[in-house]
């Protein structure tokens, strides 16, 4: 399920895309998020309504590996911050 080789001339994008953090698009120390991992995380960018899941997406039907920072992963799937997002969004929309 991993390995460059597999996509060919798509190496270039393929090892771009694969050291960006899916949340913070920041490359360098992520980590790969697998099955549980990525639904979590789509979950909780639908919850944000913002477009992570989207991006998470087209990432998996391009077979392209998930990748995350732990902090990131923390912060953006921590329960509060989501919560005060959702009231942030709430505020503005009164
Ligand atoms: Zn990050």
């Amino acid at each position: 399920m991993c390995g460059a080789e597999k996509f060919g001339g798509f190496t270039l994008h393929y090892s771009r895309t694969m050291s960006s953090c899916i949340v913070c698009k920041k490359t360098g120390n992520c980590r790969p998020v697998f099955d549980k991992g990525i639904t979590g995380l789509s979950e909780v960018s639908k919850q944000r309504r913002d477009i992570i899941h989207e991006d998470i997406s087209k990432q998996l039907a391009d077979n392209f590996p998930i990748v995350v920072h732990e902090k990131c992963r923390k912060d953006y799937t921590c329960k509060s911050n989501i919560i005060k997002v959702l009231k942030e969004m709430d505020a503005e929309f009164h």
